[in-house]
């Protein structure tokens, strides 16, 4: 057992870009301000954050590669130091030190890549640096890519035998109908055994810029709550949204066994 709450907070693209696909620099902030508030009350965080493709294509604008995996290669590792010079300047704002921890899906395979990872998430946490993870795109391509961030961010969750795992993304969770039906309502809280794919529509099916959808989504958080950790779909775009959840407030759509 950990003697500290441990919380893994994943972040998409969608949550932190408009329309424009412009990083939204307050959306950011309050993330950071959230997770200022956590360390607070002595609760660990790991910070799971895509936005590096959209970054680079902030950068680069349209470039004349076609290929789309060297697409993402590119657009990725030119974004993510951008992504990070923002993290890093409002996590200093706070007084807090942050820290980028890129992984493939190879590296959570048994052996030694996975103890390097566990030895470098436990000492960053135990010297109060906030590791921020993300695929790393440069070179995971095929084989070696996650589906998707959600995918990323549970498996971090179990790595570090976190408490809860939130996942942010543009909708305020998962609703029984078509959002835009009169009768639909959110759901506050699902079971892993609920039948609650059959809820989701196709027409909301995907997450515009990023790579996992809602369907994905519940799969990934049913998996994630059978092994015993808690876990939650919210409005990443609700200002202080992670602190309502740690309060119990009835926002986002709960995951338990
Ligand atoms: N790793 C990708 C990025 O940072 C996002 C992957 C996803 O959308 O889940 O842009």
């Amino acid at each position: 057992m950990n003697e500290q709450k441990r919380i893994v907070v994943k972040v998409g693209t969608n949550v932190m870009t408009n329309k424009d696909n412009r990083i939204l620099g307050p959306v950011l902030k309050n993330l950071v301000e959230q997770i200022a508030t956590l360390y607070e009350q002595d609760i660990l965080v790991v910070l799971v954050s895509s936005g590096s493709a959209i970054a680079g294509k902030e950068i680069l604008g349209e470039i004349s590669i076609k290929d789309p995996s060297m697409r993402r290669q590119v657009y990725s590792s030119v974004g993510q130091p951008r992504m990070m010079r923002h993290y890093y300047s409002i996590f200093h704002d706070y007084g807090m030190r942050c820290a980028q921890v890129l992984a493939t899906k190879r590296d959570f395979s048994p052996g030694l890549h996975r103890e390097n990872m566990i030895n470098c998430y436990e000492s960053l946490l135990a010297e109060g640096i906030i590791p921020i993870a993300n695929e790393d795109d440069a070179v995971s391509v095929t084989m070696s890519m996650f589906s998707d961030n959600d995918e990323l961010a549970s498996l971090v969750a179990e790595l570090i035998n976190a408490d809860m795992l939130i996942i942010l993304s543009d909708t305020e969770g998962l609703y029984n109908g078509h959002p835009d039906h009169k009768n639909t309502r959110k759901l506050n809280s699902v079971q892993v055994d609920e039948d609650v794919e059959k809820f989701v529509q196709q027409s909301v099916k995907g997450e515009g810029q990023g790579r996992g959808g809602m369907e994905s989504k519940i799969k990934i958080a049913k998996d994630t709550a059978a092994k015993n950790i808690t876990t939650y779909i919210a409005n990443g775009k609700r200002r202080n949204v992670i602190l309502d959840i740690i309060e119990g407030k009835p926002v986002g759509t709960k995951f338990t066994v």
